[in-house]
Parts: structure tokens; C-alpha cells; sequence
């Protein structure tokens, strides 16, 4: 049995091991078979204090699981399948069959990007649909793209492909965005984005790599083919929490919702990261989270029976 167990890998559970460790709590972290978290699918990250000139993100989180397992932290590479928090010690089963029990548990899962749903969005992932431009947008240099989405970040994704692509078209449900004046401001004045509205995406075309989407005016009901050869899906994310449905408190759109700091709805279950946190979601602040959620742990533990 173990003390604490570590449910993801991103900056968020690898900061809480890396404090875990250091407490003498022997974490083991079960990182998934992706581990690395979102950061893995990002190019250079210039926001993480201590870099002068950036680092990228792969190599970021590179350096955090070497810092963990420095210190001693243990590493699963593998998804958590299914959790039982109804009793104690805790017991988490891992896709090869692994059964880990734990005293208390930290949940880092994280969260995803949210897709679309529509035919060709999977078969096209990574031959022209993608939902980073930063990991991606290097390829569509000169080439005409759509970006899906009215928030913050499909207008980041925008103003970010705008310097690479030819021409950046936003695609958006309704006739007006969601994202904050300042993002709008900048995307309206940029000569190589434009804005397509009321309109949904109904199909990706292509024979291997996108050649087009299918798009629908909702208003008008009218139907029809644009020539793309990139579309970006930029509609949000979505908290990686289907396993912890029905024993974890979820808020309505499925993030973990918190008690006291870092405790969850069950006693010794803590949590950590973009799964609760639908505000922030930087690295920094998913690695703080982390922080707080393992002195949260420490002093729990210390409270409980041996
Ligand atoms: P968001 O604010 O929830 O926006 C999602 C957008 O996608 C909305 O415009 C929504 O349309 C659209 N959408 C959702 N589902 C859709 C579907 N199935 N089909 C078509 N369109 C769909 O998400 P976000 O842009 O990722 O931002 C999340 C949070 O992070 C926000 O608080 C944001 O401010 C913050 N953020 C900030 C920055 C920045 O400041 N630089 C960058 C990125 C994110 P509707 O508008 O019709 O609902």
C-alpha cells in the first residue's frame, strides 16, 4: 500500500510528486500511457518563470519528470482504468490489471481539448485537422485555414496561424464571439483573418489529407463547400474525469469541484490542475496547484492513523 498516489503526469501531478517526495511519502504517479500532459503537444512556452528565452514544451516537462524521479518519485506509464474511492485504502486499477492502493490520492488528470464530433474530424487528425496550432501551425505555412471556435482560444490559434498561413478564416456558431475585446480587437484588425458566422462545420473533405470542409449557415440553412487545407478546432477542453463520475463531486461541465483548497468531495482525495481549474489553466498555475495539493496531502496524512 502506498501513501499517495499521483493520478497524471502533467505539471500539475509532477510538481505534487516532486513535493510528495521530498515530504518522505514515496509517491508513484500513475502518468498515463501520454504522459507529459498538454505541454507535450506545444512548441515554446514563454510564460514558465525561469527561462529567459522560452523552452519548449516537450523538453520542459522532459526536465520536471527527471527533477521527480531525482528525488525518487515512481513512475507507471500507464492510464488509470477504473478508481474506487468508496473505501479505504483507495484502490486504482491501470490498464494492464495493476491494482495500487493508496491512502490518499492526487487527481491530475487534466483536461483535453473538445472536438467536434463530426465525420472526418478523427480520420483527418493530424493530416490537416489539428486542435494546436502552435504544435502544428509550422505546416500550414502559405496554405489557406479554417479556425473553428469564438472563444480566447480559437483567436489565439488565429492570431497565431495568421503569421504563418495565407489566410485565416474563423468559423463561428453564432454572430458574435465570446472572446475577451482585447483578443476580438486584435483578430478584426488583422488583414489576413477573416470571419465566416452562424456557420457549423458539418464534414472535413479530403482523400488522405483535408481538401475542404462542408460548412452550414444556421440561419440560412445553406450548404456549402469551402476549399481549406487546414482546419483548427478551437471550441475548449473538457476535464478528463469520466472515471471519477459518481464518486468525485463534478461542477456542471465536469470539472472537480473543490471543498477546502485542494480537497475534494472525498476525505483524502485531493486535486490538482486544469480538472478544476477552468480559469487559469496555465502551467505555472497547474504546477502551483500541485504544490498546494501535496502539502494538503502531507498534512492530512499526518493526521490520519498510521
Ligand atoms: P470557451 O471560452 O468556452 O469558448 C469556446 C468557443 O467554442 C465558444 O465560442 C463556443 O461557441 C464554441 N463552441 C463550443 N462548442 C462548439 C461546437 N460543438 N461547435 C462549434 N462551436 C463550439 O473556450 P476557450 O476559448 O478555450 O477559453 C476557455 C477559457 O480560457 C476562457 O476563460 C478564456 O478566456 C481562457 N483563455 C484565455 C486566453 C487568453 O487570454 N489569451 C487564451 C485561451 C483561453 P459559443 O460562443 O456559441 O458558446
Amino acid at each position: 500500500m502506498r501513501h499517495i498516489v499521483i493520478l497524471g503526469g502533467g505539471p500539475a501531478g509532477l510538481t505534487a510528486a516532486i513535493y510528495a517526495a521530498r515530504a518522505n511519502l514515496a509517491p508513484l504517479v500513475v502518468e498515463g500511457a501520454e504522459a507529459g500532459g498538454q505541454l507535450m503537444l506545444t512548441t515554446l512556452v514563454e510564460n514558465y518563470p525561469g527561462f529567459e528565452d522560452g523552452i519548449m514544451g516537450p523538453a520542459l516537462m522532459q526536465a520536471m519528470r527527471k527533477q521527480a524521479e531525482r528525488v525518487g518519485v515512481e513512475f507507471i506509464t500507464e492510464d488509470a482504468v477504473a478508481v474506487n474511492f468508496r473505501q479505504r485504502p483507495f484502490e486504482i486499477t491501470t490498464q494492464s490489471g495493476h491494482r495500487l492502493e493508496a491512502r490518499a490520492v492526487i487527481v491530475a488528470t487534466g483536461a483535453s481539448a473538445r472536438l467536434l464530433g463530426i465525420p472526418g474530424e478523427q480520420r483527418f487528425m493530424g493530416r490537416g485537422v489539428s486542435t494546436c496550432a502552435t504544435c502544428d501551425g509550422f505546416f500550414f505555412r502559405n496554405r489557406d485555414v479554417i479556425v473553428v471556435g469564438g472563444g480566447d482560444s480559437a483567436l489565439e490559434e488565429a492570431l497565431y496561424l495568421a503569421n504563418l498561413a495565407k489566410s485565416v478564416t474563423v468559423v463561428h456558431r453564432r454572430d458574435r464571439l465570446r472572446a475577451s475585446k482585447i483578443m476580438q480587437q486584435r483578430a478584426f484588425a488583422h488583414a489576413r483573418i477573416g470571419f465566416i458566422w452562424d456557420t457549423v462545420v458539418e464534414d472535413i473533405l479530403g482523400d488522405g489529407v483535408v481538401s475542404g470542409v462542408r460548412l452550414m449557415n444556421l440561419k440560412t440553412q445553406e450548404r456549402r463547400e469551402r476549399p481549406v487545407d487546414g482546419v483548427f478546432v478551437a471550441i475548449g477542453h473538457i476535464p478528463n474525469t469520466a472515471l471519477f463520475k459518481g464518486q468525485l463531486e463534478l461542477d456542471e461541465q465536469g470539472y472537480i469541484r473543490l471543498r477546502e483548497r485542494s480537497h475534494t468531495s472525498i476525505e483524502g482525495v485531493f486535486a490538482a490542475g486544469d480538472v478544476h481549474d477552468h480559469t487559469y489553466r496555465q502551467a505555472v498555475t497547474a504546477a502551483g496547484f500541485g504544490c498546494m495539493a501535496a502539502m494538503d496531502a502531507e498534512r492530512w496524512l499526518q493526521g490520519q492513523e498510521p
